[in-house]
């Protein structure tokens, strides 16, 4: 069971957020879970990128929105290898690569297709069994080979904290991600690109947008709980 928000707190949550933000941040509305009606309302309050983390779900949605054709579609959970076709058809942005592997099977991918979406490398910038992506000293070593994937529109990086931080180790860790940012911009690199932050969920975006996130995900916070 979903316990959701009615349309017009959907509508409030929302339009007060949005308020709130710096115009350079772009705001992504999650809707793992989110009936499309909702979704709509999230549309009609000035919504234009929507998050999904299950491919299925979400084509089925991108089915049944086809209408609002100025939808940007953002593509955040873990990618498998053999849904990587189909998520580089159908989204703009893919948040979460996670691994060189995946990474130069989307190269191939995107040279078969001449079309890459924009892409952002997940790091973890502390210690997280339960999620995936680049330590930082891995991430470093494997940037050269990155940059070789010269079909991929890598855009910057993505992280998701771990549960359970104080917010001055929040604040701390998306310092860090801000600081390495900073730090990989300023280096040549032929294709890799650092211009986007992608952190902030419903709990710590209050955090991250001071950091300089330059996009935010969030879900609960405007439609309520999921479950
Ligand atoms: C679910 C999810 C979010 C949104 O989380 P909320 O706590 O609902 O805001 C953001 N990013 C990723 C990668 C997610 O899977």
């Amino acid at each position: 069971m979903s316990h959701f928000l009615p349309p017009a707190a959907v509508r409030d949550r929302i339009t007060q957020i949005q308020a709130q933000l710096p115009p350079t941040v772009r705001l992504i509305a999650v809707t793992k879970a989110v009936p499309t009606d909702l979704m709509r309302v999230a549309y009609t309050t000035g919504i234009r990128d929507f998050g999904e983390s299950r491919l299925q779900e979400a084509l089925a949605k991108q089915a049944e929105l086809h209408d609002l054709s100025d939808i940007t579609w953002h593509f955040i959970g873990h990618l498998q290898s053999n849904k990587a076709t189909k998520a580089m058809q159908h989204f703009q942005w893919i948040h979460a690569i996670d691994s060189l592997k995946l990474a130069q099977q989307l190269d191939h991918i995107a040279q078969q297709q001449g079309y890459c979406p924009n892409l952002c490398l997940q790091v973890k910038f502390l210690p997280d069994p339960s999620k995936y992506g680049w330590s930082v000293p891995d991430l470093q070593a494997q940037l050269p080979d990155l940059d070789r994937c010269q079909h991929l529109r890598i855009r910057g990086i993505m992280t998701i904290l771990p549960q359970g931080l104080t917010d001055t180790e929040s604040r701390n860790t998306f310092a860090q991600a801000k600081a390495l940012t900073t730090h990989l911009q300023q280096q040549p690199w032929s294709h890799l690109k650092f211009e986007e932050l992608s952190m902030g969920m419903s709990g710590d975006y209050h955090l991250a947008v001071p950091a300089g996130a330059t996009m935010i995900r969030l879900g609960r916070v405007l439609f309520g709980e999921r479950t």
